[in-house]
């Protein structure tokens, strides 16, 4: 595509702006469009960059997950220098603590040492796993950061905006139709994440999740309790460097239906305080929820689509936040230089189309 070229992306998530940010640098012209901002599941998220810890078995996902937390440190440094807002990236590790014995390989740890490396943990901790290269993100602060680059750099952001229908003739999209009335431009990016299948007919389903979070006490902030993310058998627990800690998550079919349930906040302050004891006298901070948009075999869909001018960067389930950096590198290269990247070819939507 040429310098000045017009582009709209359709959703604006962490995936729809970063995407926008990495085409306007390329010279591209883009405009995000956006239903709700603040329903995006980025500001729900944990922010755990975690592809160890959520042992995601060899292959093209976790090759995809590596190379994304590679690009990590460098990525937010460009977007923090754009925006000037701090995004709360944190290379502090993930221990993950087991209760009992399971499959155990050179790197464990036994219970002295695990005990040693995380003080408080609960008695039951018989050992477990480090993983120093994983770490966090804070994906408001995140969120924040790429929406003010992205504005820095003259993305126009329409909030409110929904897109209802997407028109299409002779394997090209014509226009959007809007609330607002109907749009177009020469390419389309899909990134409207756990609502895609309102649009296309593409298998993505909301998975719900419930977390909470507490705040460190005061008199113990000088020397924060927690300073590495617990990702333990039933219960993740993320400490920021603001003496948050946020605690998830869990993880339900029941569609959209909105609001926190005693059931889901009794399960994570139950497991929780299993984990980490101490956590139950520190006082409850807030509570919320999102969707993670789910695809049947858990892994996004990215690429083209059956529209020669539509891109699709949807479907990034519960590595989302994880995997910004690469999502937007990938489809951007796509879409502006026509390069496809190896890294993107297991992940397209024709793996769900009927043979
Ligand atoms: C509880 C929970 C915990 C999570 N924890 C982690 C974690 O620790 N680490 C990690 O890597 N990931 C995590 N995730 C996953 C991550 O948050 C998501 O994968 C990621 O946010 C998806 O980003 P997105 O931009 O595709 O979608 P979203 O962030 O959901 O944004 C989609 C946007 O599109 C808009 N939209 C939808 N339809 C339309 C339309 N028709 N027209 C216009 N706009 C539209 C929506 O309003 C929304 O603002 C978690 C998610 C949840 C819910």
């Amino acid at each position: 595509m040429q310098s000045g070229s017009e582009i709209i992306v359709i959703g604006g998530g962490v995936i729809g702006l970063a995407t926008a940010i990495e085409l306007r640098l390329l010279g591209a012209e883009v405009t995000v469009l956006c239903q709700d901002f603040q329903a995006a599941a980025g500001h729900a998220a944990a922010g755990m960059l975690a592809p160890q810890a959520e042992k995601i078995p060899t292959g093209s996902m976790l090759d995809l997950c590596l190379a994304s937390r590679d690009l990590y440190p460098e990525w937010v440094n460009k977007i923090e220098s754009i925006s000037g807002v701090d995004t709360g990236y944190w290379a502090c590790g993930i221990l993950a603590p087991h209760y009992d014995d399971c499959e155990r390989n050179e790197d464990w740890l036994d219970r002295q040492t695990i005990h040693q490396h995380q003080a408080a943990l609960s008695d039951s901790i018989v050992g477990g796993y480090w993983y120093p290269a994983d770490g966090q993100v804070d994906n408001r602060a995140l969120i924040r950061s790429l929406s003010i680059a992205s504005q820095t750099l003259g993305v126009k952001f329409l909030d409110g905006v929904e897109v209802t229908a997407i028109d299409r003739d002779r394997g090209r999209v014509t226009q959007l139709e809007t609330n607002r009335g109907n749009m177009s431009a020469q390419h389309y990016i899909l990134a409207t994440g756990a609502w895609s299948q309102q649009l296309l007919p593409i298998p993505i389903v909301p998975r719900k999740g419930q977390l909470l979070s507490v705040l460190v006490p005061t008199a113990q902030r000088a020397n924060l309790p927690l300073q590495q993310v617990l990702f333990g058998e039933e219960t993740y627990i993320v400490p920021r460097r603001d003496g948050k800690i946020i605690i998830g998550a869990t993880s339900e079919d029941v569609g959209f239906a909105p609001h926190n349930t005693l059931k889901g906040i009794e399960q994570l302050i139950t497991n929780a305080i299993r984990l980490f004891p101490q956590l139950q006298d520190f006082p409850l901070h807030e509570t919320w929820w999102g969707f993670r948009p789910a695809t049947p075999d858990e892994l996004p869909i990215l690429g083209p689509s059956a529209a020669d001018n539509l891109t699709l960067a949807t479907g990034h389930y519960r590595n989302g936040i994880l995997l910004t950096p690469i999502t937007a590198k990938l489809i951007a290269d796509l879409v502006w230089h026509q390069q496809g990247d190896n890294l993107l070819s297991s992940f397209s939507w024709q793996r769900f189309e009927p043979s």
